[in-house]
């Protein structure tokens, strides 16, 4: 049984990536519709997007480990 703390805390890295995913089908749909100022604010948060999935990423992979971690030191049979 894994703490509910713990999985509690898995929701930062995946509400990081979630928003990552929404921003990108967000930019890639200003940028089929080619409105100007949305596209410009597309673009924008598209340089954002890659620091986004970036840190999402490592915080999931991090996140993992920790949990890898803290099974077997605290949850050892
Ligand atoms: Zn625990």
């Amino acid at each position: 049984m894994t703490c509910k703390w713990i999985r509690w805390s898995a929701s930062i890295p995946v509400i990081l990536l979630l928003s990552a995913v929404g921003l990108f089908a967000f930019a890639r749909l200003a940028e089929y519709k080619h409105e100007g100022a949305i596209a410009l604010l597309a673009l924008h948060l598209a340089t954002w997007l890659d620091v986004l999935a970036l840190a999402g990423t490592v915080l999931l992979a991090g996140w993992w480990l920790w949990r890898w971690l803290h099974m077997r030191i605290a949850h050892a049979p």
